[in-house]
Order: structure tokens, then sequence, then C-alpha cells
């Protein structure tokens, strides 16, 4: 008796020692060209501001960069004019003084008008949640790039489920659920950083489990880090507009 349920002890054990199942694999290859464009849907217009609620931590309320500081710690330098922010080329990436886990994010930008460049050099920047994890910003309205880069995506593993892209110079909102990866002792992936995303009011992602860190033509494996890090928004060159930034820690 006990010879035969030797065999099956031995395979529950190795199963429970195997620890949490593989990530699925994404089916398509990283900037793939071919993978299909989500359909276009129109959001209609811009509303009013959503205002922050009341247990919201305020990054930006259209007057100042107290909130934020360069890659290196110092004042960010990007310019603040009419209630807006802008990339200003060079100056680098900003992040938040504070820093955040799981979170609750409002984000409203606004691509240059008249749009410029083509594809990825079209009012390109990005949300980084813990400064590690990319929403794409992008103007995707009537531009074409790779599915994984567009505006909205999760840059180089998901496209969002559709292009809710208004026209350049209309402000357009990403609210993100975030919740960060958790790892163990040893820096083991319990599990991974799930994000759902609206764009313009439209769900875009909805709970999505991302495969590590986002990054260009590569796909990285996670890598344990802090629980909390700053949230950061990029520089890559064109004068992205942002307004009306808060958070809500869910920590
Ligand atoms: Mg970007």
């Amino acid at each position: 008796m006990m010879k035969r349920l030797l065999p099956l002890i031995t395979i529950a054990a190795l199963l429970a020692c195997a620890g949490p199942a593989p990530l699925s694999q994404q089916d398509w290859a990283i900037h793939d060209p071919d993978r299909p464009l989500p359909p276009v849907v129109d959001p209609g217009p811009p509303g009013p501001q959503v205002p922050p609620p009341g247990d919201a931590v305020v990054l930006f309320d259209g007057t100042d960069l107290s909130q934020w500081t360069d890659a290196k710690g110092e004042p960010a330098r990007w310019k603040v004019e009419d209630g807006y922010m802008e990339v200003v080329a060079k100056t680098g990436a900003v992040k938040t003084v504070k820093s955040f886990g799981d979170c609750q994010l409002h984000v409203e930008w606004m691509a240059a008008d008249p749009p410029r460049g083509e594809g990825q050099a079209r009012s390109n920047s990005g949300v980084f949640l813990m400064d590690i994890y990319e929403v794409q910003v992008l103007d995707s309205y009537e531009n074409t790039t790779y599915a994984d880069g567009q505006a909205a995506s999760l840059y180089g593993q998901f496209p969002p489920a559709v292009n809710a892209c208004r026209p350049p110079g209309q402000w357009q909102s990403y609210d993100i659920v975030f919740r960060r990866p958790r790892f163990d002792q040893d820096g083991g992936l319990v599990s991974p950083a799930r994000l759902t995303v609206f764009h313009n009011g439209i769900v875009v992602h909805d709970a999505r489990e991302l495969t590590g860190p986002t990054a260009h033509k590569a796909r990285p494996p996670y890598k344990a880090h802090a629980d909390r890090l700053p949230i950061s928004l990029q520089d890559h060159g064109d004068p992205v507009r942002f307004r009306n930034i808060w958070v809500r820690d869910l920590e």
C-alpha cells in the first residue's frame, strides 16, 4: 500500500514546491508590426476636469512642480504655464517626491497641436508606475505605430483594447488602478504587477498582468524592488502637456 502511495506523495510534494504557475507568455513578439491594431472608438469631447477626491494626494494642481523632482532628485525643470506642465526636452523624466505602491492614479495629458513627427516620434511620453511600469503616452490619433506601443498600451506588452485617442490639442485622461508585484524574501515573484486602465473613460486594460518591467525591444523578467517607489513621467523629447494629476493610496 505504502509503495503505491509514495509516487503520488512525491508528485504532490514536487507540485507544492514548484511555487506559482509560470506567467502566460506573450503570443506576439515585442513591437510586432503584424500585431492587429485595436479598433478606434470615439470617446467624445473632453469634459470638465475630474476633481481630486478628499483622500487623494494631489501631485499637480496646475501651479507648481513641488511634488516632483528630476531623475537625480534635483528640482524638476519642466515648464509650468496656464495650469499645465510641459515636457522640456533633454531635462529628463520627472518623478514624484513621494513613493507609492498599490494606487489609483488620475492623469490628464495633451498631445502637441499641430502634430509633429510620425509613429513613436509623435507626442511620445509615458506614465511610469513605480518608475518601472509604463502606460504609454502617444498621439495615436490618425497616427499608426506598432500595437504594443500606441497610446494607453502597456509598453511592449499589451495594446489597449481600443484606440480611444482624442485629437491633438484636446485634453485626455488616464485612470489607472495599479497593483504592484509581490516578491518573497528571496526576491522570487509571488504575484505580477496588475493594471486596470481607462483612457478617456473607456476601459482599455482590465486587471492585466505584466510579464515584467516594460522596456524597448525587450521583455525583461521581474527583479525584486521596494514596495513603494516614485511615479514618473517620461521625457521622450516631445512637448507633451500634463495637468490635474492625483493619486489615491491603496496600500
Ligand atoms: Mg513613452
